[in-house]
């Protein structure tokens, strides 16, 4: 009996059966464009020996035009089907099935030959499209065709056809980017013939017994959106034209709410998908922040779809339905939707990553392979780099012995779960203390280990963080000032405060000052509300009124730095700190040089001359400073150290990197 029976039960498409629910999402991981196409396979064969129960591809383009950049991965070659062949076969070799999804980013290409509806371009791409005539579009929609086509001959169990989240398709749905006056714009009859031509054409194309699955947008989450009609109607027309399968676009790229981040609720979107159910014939799949197998199943139970899909959470753990059937789900690597290792790869031009799992697309680069000699290894720290080399060690063989002076493991990972919005730290913990007891990991918590503990031992992995950084600001008797430490365990703090650095801990600790009460993360309507999120059947696209709830102090934020606070946050996140903060009346101020603290707040100097921040409590958030007293004194005693994490570099130092660092550096003891 498994916990999991609707997750778990196949699902019947008629000409063939999926052996679960669970479809791994499309992700951009960049793998196909480097041209090792054994790691692209190795990728998605892990993905299939770990259950899932259909892969969608990464988006590849059917011509140059409909590229996401150029030289992005496409399908218009006879070399093309002859990499992709490697792909299904490794796939089908373990047991999987695997869909290509054609990807036509419309005026989100980001090249000058970019295409669209009409010639309107987008916000958040440089390149105005050019718009297509009759024959340019008879052009794409063939160039759909003939990829479907190439991607059934490269050995695809099907395609997916990208039909959502603001690309070509849904250019010439809404009014908003397609201004036509033929057959192609105007009425929606007219606006949704070209998807619908694309999905009959495809289908005629690659016949009957070939998965069809069209990715809808089915709250567009931007201005003159669709409505909710407008998805039905669509629905039921891809349906006719040969869908086998509709799955759930939620929000463009340029839409101005998230979708998808950390701080989005737990399956926030999947009630739009439950609203089509019983609409169309086809089995559905809802989407979006979907991230254990008991959200996954509870959907499921509840109706809101037949099928549900996750992309991020197979690369933080490729066995993630092997795991839930096998009764293993706390084992399960989660997904924390932090976009750190993911997508901010992908907008760096980076390959892929996970911050949890920094094998996932590195399968082939990091290989962990049973010890030749197992070794008594001591990791002194328990924050996320001791902890990753202290499974890590363990899973290869090795005694690992792990010291902490707390008495929990997690280090600096605790103090981001009391964010508001970064709950899904709480689950990450949680999974590092379950592979400790897992992999039987020694643990000594509770313990200041010295270098008497520690000698012998055969190798010592010393990950003992940082210490916050004291700014040097004179500060006058009777001033309060806290460091983030303080006020992320609970010190008591004013109405009025001034944070001093604006980094990422500075923007994690102005949104703890601004929020009471609930996370809005853990009360969908309450983030809604806060986000401007409707429903596409009262208001096109699902935009309303944002009513964010005010903070309950006054705070500002400062910086020595002339840009704009909150540059260097995430590529994919960073808008929404800086939104969430200015929603809250955070004043932020940069290019400022610090006087000094006393009781009436913050003596600073700007380009306008002195200023006072009037403030009762100061908070520094100054970046950090590598605490490594005890390596130092390791390496004096003899004793072989590998110093890991924050006690290794302190600056720009985040779980990512500290994660990756243990995980490499285990792997080759
Ligand atoms: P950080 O990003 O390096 O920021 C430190 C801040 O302190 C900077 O704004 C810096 O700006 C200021 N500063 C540095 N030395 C100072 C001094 N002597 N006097 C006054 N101000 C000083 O470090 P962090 O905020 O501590 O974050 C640590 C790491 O965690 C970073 O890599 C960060 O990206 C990551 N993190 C990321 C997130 C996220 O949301 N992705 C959240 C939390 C943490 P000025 O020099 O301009 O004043
Ligand atoms: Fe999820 Fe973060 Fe890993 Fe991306 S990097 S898959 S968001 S945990």
């Amino acid at each position: 009996m498994t916990d999991y029976p609707h997750l778990l039960a196949p699902l019947d498409l008629g000409f063939t059966t999926l052996p679960n629910r669970v479809l791994m999402g499309s992700m951009h991981t960049g793998l196909e464009e480097r041209g090792d196409w054994n790691r692209v396979a190795e990728y998605y064969a892990a993905r299939a020996r770990g259950g899932a129960g259909l892969i969608v591809t990464g988006g590849i383009a059917p011509n140059p035009e409909g590229a996401v950049f150029p030289g992005a991965a496409a399908m218009m070659t006879a070399q093309d089907v002859a990499n992709h062949q490697i792909v299904t076969g490794r796939v089908h070799a373990e047991g999987g099935k695997i869909a290509m999804q054609i990807l036509h980013a419309g005026r989100y290409a980001y090249g000058k030959d970019c295409v669209s509806a009409s010639a309107i371009k987008s916000p958040i791409s440089p390149f105005p499209p050019r718009e297509l005539d009759e024959a340019g579009i008879e052009k794409q929609i063939a160039d759909f065709a003939a990829a479907a086509a190439r991607a059934r001959e490269a050995g695809y169990d099907g395609v997916e056809i990208m039909g959502s989240e603001g690309y070509f398709l849904n250019q010439f749905l809404v009014t908003r980017t397609n201004q036509r006056s033929d057959r192609w714009g105007g009425s929606y009859e007219n606006r949704m013939r070209l998807p619908v031509e694309v999905v009959r054409r495809v289908r005629e194309t690659v016949g009957a017994d070939f998965i069809l699955i069209y990715r809808l947008s089915m709250i567009d989450l931007v201005p003159e959106g669709s409505t909710f009609d407008e998805v039905e109607q669509l629905a039921r027309a891809v349906e006719a034209a040969g869908a086998t399968v509709i799955n759930t676009g939620i929000g463009w790229h340029e839409a101005r709410v998230p979708t998808i981040a950390t701080s989005v609720p737990r399956a926030a979107f999947a009630w739009v998908t439950k609203k089509l159910m019983g609409k169309v014939g086809v089995p559905l799949i809802t989407s979006n922040r979907i991230n254990t197998p008991e959200v996954a199943e509870s959907l499921l139970a509840g109706g809101a779809a037949d099928m549900v899909s996750m992309a991020r959470p197979f690369l933080a753990d490729p066995d993630f339905v092997a795991k839930a059937k096998a009764g293993r789900a706390s084992e399960i690597a989660p997904c924390i939707a932090c976009n750190q290792a993911c997508l901010d790869h992908t907008f760096a031009g980076k390959i892929s990553s996970c911050l949890v799992n920094p094998r996932a697309c590195h399968e082939t680069e990091i290989v962990l392979t049973p010890a030749e000699t197992a070794r008594r290894i001591a990791v002194v720290g328990a924050g996320p780099a001791g902890l990753a080399a202290a499974i890590t060690a363990a899973e290869r063989g090795h005694h690992v012995t792990l010291f902490d002076k707390s008495a929990r493991v997690g280090g600096q990972l605790h103090l981001a779960a009391t964010i508001p919005g970064k709950e899904e730290f709480r689950g990450l913990i949680d999974w590092f203390e379950t592979m400790v007891a897992l992999r039987q990991v020694e643990t000594c918590l509770g313990v200041d280990a010295g270098v008497n503990d520690l000698t012998g031992f055969d190798a010592v992995i010393v990950a003992t963080g940082v210490t916050p950084r004291d700014p040097g600001i004179p500060v006058d008797a009777g001033a309060r000032v806290l460091s983030y430490v303080d006020v992320l365990k609970g010190a008591p703090v004013g109405d009025r405060i001034a944070i001093v650095g604006a980094g990422g801990i500075g923007f994690d600790v102005a949104e703890f000052l601004t929020h009471t009460g609930e996370s809005p993360t853990e009360n969908l309507d309450h983030w809604k509300a806060e986000w401007g999120v409707g429903d596409p059947a009262q208001s096109r696209g699902g935009l309303a009124a944002p009513h964010p709830a005010p903070s309950p102090r006054k705070v500002t934020l400062l910086q020595r730095k002339t840009g704009a606070p909150g540059k260097g946050l995430g590529k994919t996140t960073g808008w929404i700190h800086r939104a969430s903060l200015r929603a809250k009346g955070v004043e932020t101020l940069a290019g400022v040089a610090y006087e000094r603290i006393d009781r009436e707040g913050l003596h600073v100097t700007t380009a306008d001359g002195p200023r006072l921040v009037e403030a009762d409590t100061v908070v520094l958030c100054t970046g950090q400073e590598s605490a490594r007293d005890l390596a130092d004194a390791l390496t004096q005693a003899g004793v072989e150290v590998h110093v890991i994490g924050g006690a290794d570099v302190a600056a720009e130092l985040d779980a990512k990197r500290a994660i990756d660092q243990g995980v490499r550096l285990a792997a080759t003891l």
